[in-house]
């Protein structure tokens, strides 16, 4: 072997071997076929403060909360296409216009590079219908409580004019709710019926409104 195809090969295997896997660490792939069947669909329904129902794919633990953290923080968007296959699992578009992502902040958008929410969608096979408007200034939701979230993001969004009336709204990960239902009120007073909700991931109980709170948040 010439040396060159020798150190290209030397390369090639190092390339390789520095990837790990986004869901347990395992070197050698992006994500290993362990993690891949952990992200299979497993679908819950929660309820936002505002009574909304969220068809999430999944909740937002182990394995699949590594791996979006690692779409959303770590620029790793070749697991949009593993977490696009369990978003298409909540996504039922009869009789709707189409699906309405959450918008990207212009912040995160320099950040990232990319539209989380819309990317999924892609990912899903669904095209999104870009009908919110990122208008506020970017903020840190992490730690905040239901009516920090919902006092944070009022007023973040407005709504863009489209022929669409019947739609459902997606996010990437449903938290309080209190995105979606500022989604839901932005595009309602601008005349769109917004049928559901759908999710990627919805965090674990204890942060959330549960979908029958009757008899623990009366
Ligand atoms: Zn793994």
């Amino acid at each position: 072997m010439t040396s060159r195809l020798t150190d290209l090969i030397d390369e090639i295997l190092a390339l390789v071997l520095a990837a790990s896997c986004a869901g347990c660490d395992r070197i050698g792939a992006v994500l290993c076929p362990s993690c891949r069947r952990a992200l299979r669909a497993a679908p819950l329904t929660v309820r936002t403060p505002g009574g909304q129902s969220v068809r999430a794919a999944m909740e937002f633990t182990g394995v699949g909360a590594r791996c979006i953290r690692a779409l959303k923080g770590a620029g790793q968007t070749r697991l949009a296409a593993p977490l696009g296959a369990a978003l298409a699992a909540v996504i039922d578009l009869e009789g709707l216009d189409g699906v309405v992502p959450i918008p990207t902040s212009r912040a995160a958008f320099r950040a990232r590079g990319y539209r989380v929410p819309e990317t999924l969608l892609r990912a899903a096979g669904a095209s999104p219908l870009r009908m919110l408007r990122h208008v506020g200034r970017h903020r840190d939701q992490r730690g905040a409580g239901v009516e920090e979230r919902a006092r944070n993001v009022r007023g973040s969004f407005v709504a863009r004019p489209t022929r669409a009336t019947r739609v459902v709204l997606m996010d990437d990960v449903v938290t309080t709710g209190a995105t979606l239902d500022e989604g839901c009120r932005v595009l309602g007073e601008a005349g769109v019926e917004v049928v559901g909700a759908i999710a990627l991931a919805a965090t674990p109980r204890r942060f959330r409104f549960p979908a029958d709170s009757a008899a623990t948040h009366p």
